[in-house]
């Protein structure tokens, strides 16, 4: 019998998302969603909306959303690729930069997606493990098409020093991704080298610090011409009116974001400073989520008795992370209820 799917697709498991649970009460810790709402120009956004207007196709190329962005980064309009959530971007990568001999590669552990998209891509994967400790670790002599890089890493929230990832990125001869999802919550971003190396893109969602993970809007900076390459691709409307209208606005109050982060970093500290207390291990984060390795229970035990008493937190099961239990940074209130039950736990 003819098959009907193509055998990497058959082969393949798809990427498995952190639960969404339809159960009122749940304290939510796992997929790194900002506990706190967006901007109030959002619901004005929302709410000055013209539903007539969903009658017209939107702006196949996002101007005025790309005009504000280039504005917040200094850079050219042309420099700017606006999309469907930051996952649409990086597929769109693996699409326009890999032949079909090329390589995709990235850190192990890292964001989970990128495998998935090379076996969708159908193209050979070159994986790099981290250190013991989570740290850099790259290969003499490494190279591969295209290559996704975490900044800061998830689910670990390390940031490697900045001089590695100028020097790698100058000296590699592919297209490097510089995937900075959670760097609103960090001290350092790479936006300098997405501005002046000629093959280095960064990338950026409102899905956390702007608290927006149900729009679906993020956005790649770098080289015009590689730029040029993705908009080549892309879907004739990517981003939808009601999400082109609201992202604008958020990008219109930068203030409301930086004081919801300051906040979650406030909260992070906190909460790393009490696991660490009772023996739990907890790395440096700068992200809007910890690396913990628990003490007296195994991560499984920890995150299955959390998600008895109704909090989610994240496990990655797999030789890497296996240990280890990734907590997002709630509301002060979230942390402390997990803290509590993470005490009544080791008690027990
Ligand atoms: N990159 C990393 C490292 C992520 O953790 C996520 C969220 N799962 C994304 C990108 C995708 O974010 P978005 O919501 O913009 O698609």
């Amino acid at each position: 019998m003819k098959k009907l799917i193509r055998k990497s697709v058959d082969e393949m498991q798809g990427y498995t998302p952190g639960e969404q649970p339809v159960v009122k009460g749940i304290v939510k810790l796992n997929t790194n969603e900002n506990p706190y709402p967006p901007s109030p120009n959002v619901a004005k956004a929302l709410c000055a909306m013209d539903a007539g207007a969903l009658r017209l196709y939107p702006d196949p190329l996002s101007k005025e959303l790309r005009a504000r962005i280039a504005a917040i980064h200094g850079c050219g309009i042309s420099q700017v690729f606006a999309c469907n959530g930051s996952d649409e971007v990086l597929a769109l990568c693996t699409r326009a930069f890999v032949e079909n001999d090329g390589s995709i590669g990235y850190f192990v552990p890292s964001y989970s997606l990128y495998p998935v998209l090379a076996k969708i891509r159908d193209v050979k994967e070159k994986p790099v493990q981290l250190d013991g400790d989570f740290g850099w670790l790259m290969p003499k002599g490494y190279k591969s098409s295209l290559f996704f890089l975490t900044y800061p890493n998830a689910p670990t929230g390390i940031q490697y020093p900045k001089k590695t990832i100028r020097e790698f990125c100058s000296k590699f001869s592919g297209v490097v991704v510089i995937d900075e999802a959670y760097v609103d919550f960090a001290r350092e971003n790479c936006m300098d080298l997405a501005l002046s190396l000629s093959n280095v893109i960064v990338i950026r969602t409102v899905s956390k610090s702007f608290s927006l993970a149900g729009l679906r809007v993020g956005y790649a900076v770098g080289p015009e011409k590689l730029i040029n390459a993705l908009f080549k691709i892309k879907d004739s409307y990517n981003l939808d009116r009601v999400s082109q209208a609201v992202a604008l606005a958020a990008f219109n109050d930068l203030d409301h974001m930086r004081r919801n982060v300051r906040k979650i970093q406030a909260s992070r500290e906190r909460l790393s400073a009490a696991l660490q207390k009772i023996g739990y291990s907890v790395y440096p984060s700068e992200s809007n989520f910890i690396w913990v390795r628990p003490k007296g229970l195994s991560a499984v035990q920890v995150f299955d008795h959390l998600r008895a008493e109704k909090i989610l937190v994240r496990y990655f099961p797999g030789p890497r992370t296996g240990d280890f239990i990734r907590i997002t940074i709630g509301a002060d209130a979230e942390c402390d209820k997990l803290l509590g039950a993470i005490i009544r736990m080791n008690h027990d």
